[in-house]
C-alpha cells in the first residue's frame, strides 16, 4: 500500500477543523463520515468526498465513518453496498469499526419523530404528493399552509402510529416537520420528514412501511455517532437550515455542524448515478464497470491507481463555489504516476510485417532491455528478434509527407534498441494495392540502436519479432461524452450526447512474449502508444486484453504550460 500524505496546503475545511483543534471544541476530536446511499456504484466524484472525510480523520488523529444512508429501498440493493465498501478500501481507506448504516437507527428515528409530534412540531398531512408540491410555492411565491397543519396532537400521533402499521396506502399520508410555509428557504416549508412505502428494505426486511426522508435521517445518524464534522456538497447548502432546525429541536446529545464544499464535475464526463444507472441498464456501456465509465470500479478496470486518483483529488483542492475540472487533469496524473512505475513493453496494434532480407533465416537474438530507462531497478528482460518483424502500419508510408521520419522506400530508420534497418522493397497485393510486407536490409553495426560510425537516423519505430509475439486484443478508449461541457442532466436526448467512438478494439495485435504471463491489471507502457492495463475480467492465462488507460500525449501539461507563460 502507498503511503497517504496530507496534502499540501490547507483548504478552507482544513482550516476551520484546525481552528477547531486549537479552540478544543469537540475535545479534540474529529470524527467525520462519508455518507453514500447504495443506490449506484461509486464515481470519481465521490472520490474526491472519500479522499476529504478520510483524509481529515487520517490527519488529525480522528476516525472517519462509512455509513450507508439507506433510507429508499425502492432503490438501494445489496450488491451497492458490496461495490462501495470494496470501492472504499481500493482506494486505500479503512472506516475500522465504524460501519454503520441509517437503517440501523430507524427505532431511534422513530422515537424522535413521535417526540416532534408530542411537541407540536410535526404533523400528519393527508395531501395528496402533488398537492403538497404545489402548496409549497416558489421561490418568488411563499407557500400556503396545508389544511391538515392545525391536527391535534393526539391525532397526529393516531395517524402516524397507524403509518407504521401499514393502515395507509403509499401517497396518502406523510409526516411533517411544522416550520414555516412562508420561509425564504423552500426546504423550510414543512419539509416532509417520513413517508410511506410498501417496499421491503435490504436490511430490516418487511419491519417498516414508513421510511424517514434524506433530512431528518442524516442529521439525526450524524448526531448518533458524535460527528464533528459533517461535510457534503454544496446542492446541500440551503438543508442546513434543516439539518440545524432538527437537531435544535430534539434532545440530542451532540450537534455537529455541517460545511459544504463544490462537487467535482469533470469535462466530457456525466457524474450523476442516475444518469450512469441508466448507461447501464440501457445497455450503452458494459456494465458499471465498463472502462469508460467515470465510477471507481471503472476506472479501475481501465487501469487507474488509487494514488493517481488520491493525487488527483489533492490537485484539485476544495472550493466553495462550483467548477468543472478538465479532464485532461485526471489522465495527467495517471501518467504522472505509471510514468515511475510502469514496466516499458513494445506493442504494435495494426501490425505490418518487415522481413529483414539480409539477416540469417532461423536465427534469433536475445536482446537485453531495461524495464524502465531510468530506473535500473525495475530489472531488465529478454526480447527475442529476428528475421521477420511485426511494426505498425502508421510507422510506413510509400509516399513520406513532409516532416514523416518514420520509415519509407530507400530510408533508414532505427528499430528501438536493436538495429538501423533501410526500406528496399515493398510487397503489394496486385490486386487491391494494400501493402502486405515490407523488405529491409540491416546493418549488423548498429546493435542496441546505435551506428558506430556516428550515422544519425532521424525516426525510431517499436517492432516485435513475429514469431515471438503474443497476439493479443487491445482496446482504446475515448472520452464517453462527445462535448467537453454539455449538460447531460435530462433524458431526453442524452444518449446523443455520448461519443459513439469511445471504444475502438483492435483484435490482431502483438506484443512481445514477455507479457504472456503477465497477471491481470498489470500496467505497463506500450513504447510510444500509451500506458495499458492487463484486463482483470476479458484476460485468460496466456491471453491478455489490454486497455489502454491513457495516450501519452499529455494535453494537460500543454494547458500548464500554456498558463504559466501567461
Ligand atoms: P449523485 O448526485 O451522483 O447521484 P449523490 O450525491 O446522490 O450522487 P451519495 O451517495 O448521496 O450520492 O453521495 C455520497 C457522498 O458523496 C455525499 O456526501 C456527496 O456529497 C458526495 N458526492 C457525490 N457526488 C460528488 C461529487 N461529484 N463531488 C464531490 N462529492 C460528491
Ligand atoms: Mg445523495
Amino acid at each position: 500500500m502507498d503511503e497517504i500524505s496530507p496534502p499540501r496546503s490547507k483548504d478552507f475545511i482544513r482550516q476551520i477543523i484546525a481552528d477547531d483543534l486549537a479552540s478544543n471544541k469537540h475535545q479534540g476530536r474529529v470524527v467525520t463520515r462519508f455518507p453514500p446511499e447504495p443506490n449506484g456504484y461509486l464515481h470519481i466524484g465521490h472520490a474526491k468526498s472519500i479522499c476529504l472525510n478520510f483524509g481529515v480523520a487520517n490527519e488529525n488523529g480522528g476516525v472517519c465513518h462509512l455509513r450507508f444512508d439507506d433510507t429508499n429501498p425502492t432503490k438501494e440493493e445489496v450488491e451497492y453496498v458490496e461495490s462501495i465498501k470494496s470501492d472504499v478500501r481500493w482506494m486505500g481507506f479503512d472506516w475500522g469499526e465504524h460501519l454503520y448504516y441509517a437503517s440501523d437507527y430507524f427505532d431511534q428515528l422513530y422515537t424522535y419523530a413521535v417526540m416532534l409530534i408530542e411537541a407540536g412540531k410535526a404533523y400528519v398531512c393527508s395531501l395528496p404528493p402533488e398537492k403538497i408540491r404545489e402548496y409549497r410555492g416558489t421561490l418568488k411565491k411563499p407557500g400556503k399552509d396545508s389544511p391538515y397543519r392545525g391536527r391535534s396532537v393526539d391525532e397526529n400521533l393516531d395517524l402516524f402510529e397507524r403509518m407504521k402499521a401499514g393502515e395507509f396506502e403509499n401517497g396518502t399520508h406523510v409526516l411533517r416537520a411544522k416550520i414555516d410555509m412562508a420561509s425564504p428557504n423552500i426546504t423550510m416549508r414543512d419539509p416532509v420528514i417520513y413517508r410511506i412505502l410498501k417496499k421491503s428494505h435490504h436490511r430490516t426486511g418487511d419491519k417498516w412501511c414508513i421510511y424517514p426522508m434524506y433530512d431528518f435521517t442524516h442529521c439525526l445518524s450524524d448526531s448518533i455517532e458524535g460527528i464533528t464534522h459533517s461535510l457534503c456538497t454544496l446542492e446541500f447548502q440551503d438543508n442546513r437550515a434543516l439539518y440545524d432546525w432538527v437537531l435544535e429541536n430534539l434532545p440530542v446529545k451532540c450537534q455537529p455542524r455541517q460545511y459544504e464544499f463544490a462537487r467535482l464535475n469533470l469535462t466530457n464526463t456525466i457524474m450523476s448515478k442516475r444518469l450512469l444507472l441508466k448507461l447501464v441498464q440501457d445497455g450503452l456501456v458494459d456494465g458499471w464497470d465498463d472502462p469508460r465509465m467515470p465510477t471507481l470500479s471503472g476506472l479501475r478496470r481501465r487501469g487507474y491507481t488509487p494514488r493517481a486518483i488520491r493525487n488527483f483529488c489533492e490537485r484539485i483542492g476544495l472550493a466553495k463555489k462550483n467548477s468543472e475540472v478538465d479532464i485532461a487533469l485526471l489522465e495527467h496524473c495517471i501518467r504522472v504516476d505509471l510514468n515511475e512505475r510502469a514496466h516499458r513493453v513494445m506493442a504494435v496494434l495494426r501490425p505490418l510485417k518487415v522481413i529483414i532480407d539480409n539477416y540469417p533465416e532461423g536465427q534469433t537474438e536475445d536482446l537485453v532491455f531495461q524495464n524502465h530507462p531510468e530506473d535500473a531497478a525495475m530489472g531488465t528482460r529478454m526480447v527475442p528478434f529476428s528475421r521477420e518483424l511485426y511494426i505498425e502500419q502508421d510507422d510506413f508510408r510509400i509516399d513520406p509527407p513532409k516532416k514523416f521520419f518514420r520509415l519509407a522506400p530507400g530510408r533508414e530508420v532505427r528499430l528501438r534498441y536493436a538495429y538501423y534497418i533501410t526500406c528496399v522493397d515493398v510487397e503489394k497485393d496486385e490486386k487491391t494495392g494494400e501493402i502486405l510486407a515490407i523488405h529491409c536490409t540491416y546493418d549488423p553495426e548498429t546493435k542496441g540502436g546505435s551506428s558506430p560510425d556516428g550515422r544519425k537516423v532521424k525516426g525510431t519505430i517499436h517492432w516485435v519479432s513475429a514469431a515471438h509475439a503474443l497476439e493479443a486484443k487491445v482496446r482504446l478508449y475515448d472520452h464517453l461524452m462527445s462535448k467537453p461541457n454539455e449538460d447531460a442532466k435530462e433524458e431526453t436526448g442524452f444518449a446523443d450526447l455520448l461519443n459513439q467512438n469511445s471504444l475502438e478494439v483492435l483484435d490482431a495485435c502483438r506484443v512481445e512474449p514477455s507479457l504472456k504471463d503477465a497477471d491481470p491489471g498489470t500496467k505497463v507502457q506500450f513504447e510510444r502508444l500509451g500506458y495499458f492495463n492487463v484486463d482483470p475480467i476479458d484476460s485468460s492465462p496466456g491471453k491478455p486484453v489490454f486497455n489502454r488507460i491513457v495516450s501519452l500525449r499529455d494535453t494537460w501539461a500543454k494547458i500548464e504550460k500554456a498558463q504559466e507563460s501567461k
